[in-house]
């Protein structure tokens, strides 16, 4: 089946981990791999904090874990993916129950098709941007103050992921393309919403 991109990355990187943990002590990245640790045991930032934020559960120390251990905390997590026990995962809501259009045919429900947006959209970069925004991979506090991360460490409620130019109101994909007034200039220049052109360009 497919697997939610955030267990995949998960399942990744601890495949990576793995890798380093199974390197001779003298090898750079595997020097490389201990300082992070270092770094996070004295709250500072790297690649074992990151990862840190990403695992559900305390990883276990470096000095005990082996490559045989980082394939049975990819296990876990791919247990985890199936009973979504740990993670929370929210596919892209704008893409569920999408009729998608057909020529001389009325619009249907199919889970695997070249999308239309994907063919009317000529624009490459925009093209990635709209898909991003569909399947929930965009800059927006509605998505980005939902996980944890390496600058913003707390779990934030829905409601209070609110729009970053002061409109009290959830900062979501239909806010900052619709109706976001946030920024008097971009909307004098006739921008349709300051987020559509300030938030979206990523
Ligand atoms: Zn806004």
């Amino acid at each position: 089946g497919v697997v939610p991109i955030r267990y995949r990355q998960l399942m990744l990187a601890l495949r990576y981990l793995g890798y380093l943990v199974g390197l001779t002590p003298g090898h750079y990245a595997r020097a490389a791999l201990e300082d992070s640790f270092q770094s996070f045991l004295s709250g500072g930032q790297g690649y074992w904090t990151d990862l840190q934020l990403e695992y559900p559960v305390p990883l276990p120390p470096l000095d005990s874990l082996s490559p045989a251990m980082c394939s049975d905390l990819r296990k876990a997590v791919y247990q985890c993916e199936a009973s979504t026990a740990k993670l929370t995962i929210q596919p892209g809501y704008l893409l569920h129950g999408r009729r998608e259009p057909f020529k001389d045919e009325s619009p249907k429900k199919v889970t695997a098709v070249l999308r239309h947006y994907l063919d009317v959209v000529v624009n490459a970069s925009h093209r990635r941007s709209i898909t991003r925004l569909l399947l929930s991979q965009h800059p927006l506090a509605i998505e980005r103050m939902r996980y944890k991360q390496r600058y913003h460490r707390v779990l934030v409620p829905r409601d209070e992921r609110v729009c970053r130019f002061g409109w009290r109101v959830v900062e979501s994909v239909e806010h900052a393309l619709l109706f976001c007034r946030g920024e008097v200039e971009l909307v004098e220049w006739g921008w349709p919403t300051p987020c559509l052109n300030k938030l979206m360009l990523f």
